[in-house]
């Protein structure tokens, strides 16, 4: 039994529930083969989907797995031999349980028909009081439509579950029969290639179901197989290691250090300017192309498999692995290896920490916990990172480089080449080259595939990214056949096959390029100016860390809970865009504009996102993520985010505008409450409390259609404005404005009504009701939006 027939196995042994409640009648081959598969319970079988695994396999595999590894992957209750038992231990560790509670309550009900997959962010607690309100999945396949939000409709027609389990079936099996070729050799490669397409066949069609029907089922099937199936690999490659050590697991983070500064030191020049905004798409998907690809490598290098990656976005990448001498050498090469490749193309911009925890099964079982740890080994490393660097630099310092005489205007760091770029004559490195065209094409539907190649064999991409002898990444806008590479990913499901990927790939492109940022401004009302957006969710290691409660911190939940996460970010981001496109098109009354979209992501996932818009959008952006993202985790109050909208001039180097987006983001959370968004220096609450952003943005509306229909001046309204600012002197308000307000609104506003409205809310018999302080928001708001107005 090699690792790839033991991962197999883990990645199939539950495929039978999908059988079992799609009420597939069991093949008369297998009828009387209950006692070998199932847990005998005197007068009935229990377990049956065990006996379904087997048919399944049976069905549509036949020819590509072995009969052990069937038994191997059906045999998880009635365990014969040390490796059935392996598969066993992996499936209780994956679901954090221990034998006694996993054998209990599994008595044939039929509404385990019927149960849907929950929402694991309802299971989140981290201090607010929240009501369970059983939210749950439709069975469909993995999307980034609307359809990933949850419901609370109750299911109670066993016959229409039937179906839909049905349904999901059937596109299993068409998808094997299209992409996995029966009449293969089972060379060690094509294993490899067949667990990677079992992989994400099985990641499409089983997110949405739920793993066990008997708990509370929060627990998607696909981290469950994925995870079982990780566990197995590394128990096996424990059994099988000569000196064995206390704790079986490693737990590994990967972790990309300066990301921030690599994306953004680009010199933005007269010449360079026209580019910038590719460049810095192209080097933020640079970063997450290279975590894809070492992540992959390193599980490779060690002969594990791609569920080994229990994480991977976000500048970072998580694996589990087998607690080895030859895990820990191999790693300590392939950690130098990387970093030269790193230091010689980036010199000390970029970095990888790779850090590392032993575990023994209970950190399995309370992964929460084991992350915690994980992290903490992380700060240390990240700290002893220039150790590393510093023995490298040694290296080099005989060997002094000669001085560059060209240097490339973008990166000022390498050799620029003439390059001929859509009929343009420029100069530029090989590495700002590349992450320009990445830029450029990773827009949309442009390219569909992403091929990981560590064999250096593939030669006909439209576009590559090499990593040098650890192999490269290609891109294809087409591609015919699914059997190249180590596995190819299907970009937001634009293709046809291959693993669905979900990338925020959404930038307003103008004559078939990048839209460049002083063309975004302009798209905004009134006054030119963009938005730098800056959002993440609040409190997130907490969540991870103990949001979960202590029964509740399994490995499988885990994975279940980043995967939820990164759908939104990664995936439904893109919808979040086109739709407030299509309102703002709607707005405008045309059918097109000069840009087709407002928006330019320069990276979302993990749980963050930089996002670049005009202005005015840019806030009702975060304010729709914001809502969608409330709905998405159930109205649960313990998971909020906040956001900073920093305005900038589009003359501004796009690094500064982002580093106030930040600073804006930090004020937001250095409220108590966090859960809010900032703009002009004032964090305001998204909805609750009295002034919060929706009131700042509707009352912007109404001021700036008051000043566009001349019955408030823009006098007026600057002097109001001037005043609001300046009320409060040493933390007291200063009562003798008041009078002169009141007396410039009543000389100055001649239509009644909104006269009447303005001394309302702002000449109160109670200073405490008065929106004197508040109302320089919405006027600035009215008067950004107006500007242009006013100078025709
Ligand atoms: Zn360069």
């Amino acid at each position: 039994m090699d690792n790839y027939d033991v991962a197999i196995a883990g990645l199939l042994h539950d495929i039978g529930k999908v059988l079992e409640r799609a009420g597939v009648p069991v093949n008369p081959g297998l009828k009387g083969q209950e006692s070998l598969f199932c847990k005998d319970k005197g007068s009935y079988y229990s377990h049956q989907h065990a006996l379904y695994t087997v048919q399944f396999i049976e069905d549509n595999l036949k020819m590509v797995i072995d009969e052990d590894v069937i038994n191997l992957a059906a045999k998880h209750h009635v365990p014969d031999n040390e490796f059935e038992n392996l598969i066993k231990e992996a499936d209780w560790l994956s679901a954090g349980m221990d034998r006694r509670e996993y054998e209990t309550g599994s008595r044939k009900k039929t509404n385990y028909i019927n149960e849907r997959l929950y929402s694991i962010f309802e299971s989140i607690n981290i201090g607010k009081p929240y009501q369970r309100q059983n939210y749950h999945y439709n069975l469909i396949p993995l999307t980034n439509s609307e359809e990933i939000f949850p419901t609370t409709e109750e299911k109670t027609d066993v016959e229409e579950s039937r179906k839909e389990y049905m349904n999901l079936l059937n596109h299993i099996e068409e998808d094997i029969r299209k992409e996995i070729d029966q009449n293969t050799l089972l060379t060690p490669e094509n294993k490899e290639r067949i667990y990677n397409k079992l992989y994400y066949i099985l990641e499409k069609y089983t997110t949405f179901i739920p793993s066990s029907t008997i708990h509370y089922p929060d627990i998607s099937l696909f981290d469950h197989l994925k995870t079982t199936s990780a566990i197995a690999v590394c128990l096996n490659e424990f059994n099988n290691s000569k000196k064995k050590k206390k704790k079986k697991f490693i737990l590994m983070e990967g972790d990309i250090s300066g990301i921030q500064k690599f994306i953004f030191q680009v010199t933005e020049g007269e010449e360079t300017k026209k580019h910038v905004s590719k460049i810095l798409r192209g080097r933020s998907f640079y970063i997450n192309v290279l975590i894809d690809f070492m992540s992959k490598y390193i599980v490779r290098r060690l002969g594990l498999t791609i569920s080994n990656i229990l994480y991977c976005g976000g500048g970072k990448f998580q694996l589990l692995l087998p607690n080895t001498d030859r895990t820990i050498s191999t790693l300590e090469e392939i950690k130098l290896e990387i970093q030269k490749y790193l230091y010689k193309n980036y010199k000390t911009k970029l970095g990888l920490v790779l850090s590392y925890i032993e575990i023994d099964e209970k950190g399995i079982m309370n992964y929460s916990d084991s992350i915690v740890k994980l992290q903490e080994e992380n700060v240390i490393d990240k700290n002893r990172k220039f150790i590393d660097i510093i023995n490298m630099e040694k290296d080099n310092f005989f060997v002094k480089s000669s001085r560059i005489k060209n240097i490339c205007k973008y990166c000022h760091e390498n050799e620029a080449k003439i390059r001929t770029y859509r009929n343009e004559k420029m100069e530029i490195c090989d590495e700002c080259f590349t992450h320009i065209q990445l830029g450029e094409m990773i827009v949309k539907d442009r390219l569909k595939y992403i091929v990981y190649d560590f064999d250096n064999s593939i030669k006909d991409a439209d576009l590559c990214v090499k990593f040098g002898s650890m192999g490269q990444v290609c891109f294809y806008r087409q591609l015919k056949y699914s059997n190249i590479g180590f596995i190819i990913e299907n970009i937001n499901g634009t293709g046809d096959f291959g693993r669905l990927k979900f990338v925020g790939n959404t930038v307003p492109v103008k004559k078939g390029s990048i839209a460049s940022f002083n063309e975004i401004g302009p798209m905004a009302e009134g006054e030119d100016k963009i938005g730098v957006l800056k959002m993440d969710i609040d409190n997130l290691g907490t969540i991870f860390s103990s949001g979960l409660g202590d029964e509740n911190k399994s490995i499988s939940r885990i994975s279940t809970l980043s995967r939820m996460i990164d759908i939104f970010f990664c995936g439904y981001i893109n919808k979040m865009c086109q739709d407030l496109y299509r309102e703002y098109l709607e707005e405008k009354d045309s059918s097109e504009a000069d840009l087709d979209n407002l928006f330019y992501i320069n990276f979302s996932g993990g749980d963050d996102l930089a996002i670049i818009g005009p202005w005015d959008w840019t806030i009702k952006l975060a304010m729709r993520i914001k809502e969608k993202l409330t709905r998405f985790v159930c109205n649960n109050p313990n998971i909020t985010v906040s956001a900073g909208v920093y305005f900038a001039d589009s003359k501004m180097p796009i690094r500064i505008s982002l580093h106030e987006g930040e600073r804006y983001l930090g004020k937001a959370k250095s409220r108590n409450t966090k859960d809010s968004i900032c703009i002009f220096e004032k964090a305001f609450r998204w909805n609750a409390e009295r002034n919060n952003i929706e009131k700042v943005m509707e009352d912007g509306e109404l001021y700036a259609n008051w000043l566009k229909e001349k019955k408030l001046s823009r006098n007026l309204a600057f002097n109001i404005m001037v005043a609001s600012k300046n009320i409060k002197r040493k933390d007291a308000l200063n009562l003798n404005l008041i009078p002169i307000i009141a007396y410039s609104i009543t000389r100055n506003v001649a239509d009644d009504e909104v006269r009447m409205e303005m001394m309302n809310r702002l000449i109160t018999a109670d200073i405490r009701e008065s929106e004197i302080e508040f109302i320089k928001y919405p006027l600035m708001i009215a008067l950004m939006k107006t500007r242009k107005v006013e100078e025709v």
